[in-house]
């Protein structure tokens, strides 16, 4: 590294300066990536009592030369820039000079370093902000910074932490995101005497797992892509892992832990139509772009990013996610429906294969046809991603419980909601009426007058061209009532009234990225879709399939439920014993 210098005044200034030391956890966060600034191969973090007693980081790397530790310890010295010109291209984490004269400000830290080299290594001990011991000792290459009894001068900071148990799980998140990063940096994690996780150097990819609790590295699709200024690669759960916050979403730009709606949103954009409402993706996805088309200093904890062309960004990294998750085999095999329930009666003969399918929990899926490319349509979310992909010809054998089709085809048995399936159909056909002048609807013999509260009017006034796409002739009537001159034909058999409010209700749900004609669609195909307990005719059967067949994106109904389970031959084979 370069020697330490206090950055002079006016380079200072323009950095965002701030509070960096919030809690122990940003302490940890500190100290590690100095660490990793400093080339360590080796970072072991210790902490006793939630961090507020000590938080010990040692690393084996170049070290600080004697004469400039103490300089360390002043603000803004710092051996990694020097002019604002470098902040363009800056690769460290650090580059402020604030973390060491911040913690050291309500802390008492003992830091002790050694570079490679016959100087001895110095001990310095900082109270308060002030050194009061600067001695040489012995010590092997590297450095310790021992930071104890944070925050005992700022009685209100230590009021504002929240439970050990809370403080615990963020340092670990920390070490835990620093891991992911620096994929062959070794770090152990000591709480309490006790040694509490030990990332071996790896690769990215077991990185990615072990973050994201995925039980085998298949469990993940990985994606790969050029973007502009860079590359973007992540490791993406499967659909049917999602879960019910975004706490399983993780973001790394150049190699920092950041948060970012955009990128979020792009990789969230992927999953459209593969996850029901309300569930969220978990990923890991690590952007490296050049330094010039990234801003990391909008944020005093450089957590947040800008982006220079964010539009060619959240393009790029959607498709992506989308282009990794449609090639991946989507078709959830019974094996993960019939194992996830309970264990296998005779153990691993059950097994999907040999990865463990017979796991409770574990949701194997098999390919069993090639998947061709789909194209996305830029410009158009959500259901815009469609073409290629198509379910194989099937044989309906029968019903089951009134709401599964059982079907034959190529490789496996497969069962079909029927809700779901029609749903799909229905939604398919509604939204490319759209080309041919909007969905086909029919005139209501009397006109229907309903009456309205005053939000739901605003919506009809605002979007009545829609609702005339969509199959409904509707205008307002006085200020609370509307009249309905149309509904779409398949809606007929139903209550002109309720179709309405179910449009508008709808209308009334933003659903991010989808257009209001989309979620009308929606609204007529969850509405009038075959229902589960319906009993089917035989042709009945025999047209869903077909239907569903010929549908662009057979396997999901727009809610993300599966339309469509297989259950292969070969693992039926295994259950008999045959195989
Ligand atoms: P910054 O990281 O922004 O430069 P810090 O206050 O975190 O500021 O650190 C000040 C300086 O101390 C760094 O620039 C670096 O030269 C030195 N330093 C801090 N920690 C270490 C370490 N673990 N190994 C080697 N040098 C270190
Ligand atoms: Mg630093």
């Amino acid at each position: 590294m370069s020697p330490i210098r206090v950055l002079e005044e006016s380079v200072a200034e323009r950095i965002a300066a701030g509070e960096v030391v919030e809690r122990p956890a940003s302490v940890v966060k500190e100290l590690v990536e100095n660490s990793l600034d400093a080339g360590a191969s080796v970072v072991d973090i210790e902490i006793r009592g939630a961090g507020t007693r000590l938080i010990r980081v040692a690393d084996d790397g170049e070290g600080i030369p004697s004469a400039e530790v103490a300089l360390a310890f002043q603000r803004f010295a710092t051996s990694k820039i020097r002019r604002l010109e470098d902040l363009d291209g800056v690769q460290s984490y650090g580059f402020r000079g604030e973390a060491l004269p911040s913690i050291a400000a309500v802390s008492r830290v003992v830091l002790t370093t050694r570079t490679e080299g016959p100087e001895p290594a110095i001990r310095a001990v900082v109270t308060a902000g002030v050194v009061e011991e600067l001695a040489a000792c012995g010590a092997p290459r590297g450095t310790v910074v021992e930071v104890e009894r944070l925050f005992h001068n700022t009685p209100a900071r230590l009021k504002f932490l929240k439970s050990a148990a809370r403080e615990g799980f963020l340092i670990a998140e920390a070490v835990h995101r620093a891991a992911m990063a620096n994929p062959a940096v070794t770090f152990t994690l000591t709480v309490d005497g006790r040694l509490a996780g030990r990332w071996p150097g790896s690769s990215q990819r077991e990185r990615a797992a072990e973050l994201l609790g995925a039980a085998g590295l298949g469990d993940l699709v990985h994606a790969q892509e050029a973007v502009p200024g860079g590359r973007v690669e992540a490791w993406l759960g499967r659909p049917e892992r999602a879960r019910p916050n975004r706490l399983g979403q993780h973001l790394f730009v150049n190699r920092r832990p950041v948060s970012s709606a955009l990128l979020r949103r792009a990789v969230e954009q992927g999953y459209a139509q593969l996850l029901p409402v309300g569930r969220y993706p978990a990923f890991v996805l690590c952007l490296e772009v050049r330094s010039d088309s990234v801003d990391v200093n909008v944020h005093p904890r450089k957590l947040e990013v800008r982006f220079k062309e964010e539009g060619a960004l959240f393009g790029a990294v959607a498709k992506a996610a989308r282009t990794a998750l449609l090639a991946s085999p989507l078709v959830r095999s019974a094996a993960a429906l019939s194992l996830a329930a309970g264990r296998p009666i005779w153990g691993t003969a059950l097994g999907d294969d040999s990865r463990g399918g017979g796991q409770e929990g574990s949701e194997g899926a098999l390919p069993l046809w090639p998947r061709s490319e789909r194209v996305a349509e830029p410009g158009r979310p959500g259901a815009a991603y469609i073409g290629g992909q198509r379910l194989p010809s099937l044989r309906p054998l029968g019903q089951a419980l009134n709401t599964y089709v059982v079907a034959e085809g190529p490789g496996a048995i497969y069962l079909v909601d029927q809700h779901a399936a029609h749903e799909r159909v229905l939604y398919e056909r509604l939204v490319a009426s759209r080309r041919s002048g909007g969905v086909p609807y029919q005139l209501l013999a009397v006109p229907v007058t309903v009456e309205l509260p005053a939000a739901q009017m605003a919506l009809l006034v605002d979007r009545q061209d829609s609702l005339r796409l969509a199959g409904l002739d509707v205008e307002p009537f006085g200020p609370r009532t509307a009249v309905l001159r149309s509904v779409p034909v398949l809606a007929a058999a139903t209550s002109a009234e309720e179709t309405l409010h179910r449009a508008l209700g709808a209308l009334a749900v933003e659903g991010e990225g989808d257009g209001a004609f989309e979620r009308l669609c929606i609204a007529t195909a969850c509405h009038t879709a075959i229902r589960a307990g319906d009993r089917l005719s035989p042709e009945a059967m025999e047209r869903l399939l077909t239907d569903l067949e010929a549908a662009e994106d057979p396997f999901t109904c727009f809610h993300g439920r599966p339309t469509v389970i297989a259950l292969p031959y070969t693992q039926i084979e295994r259950w008999f014993l045959r195989g």
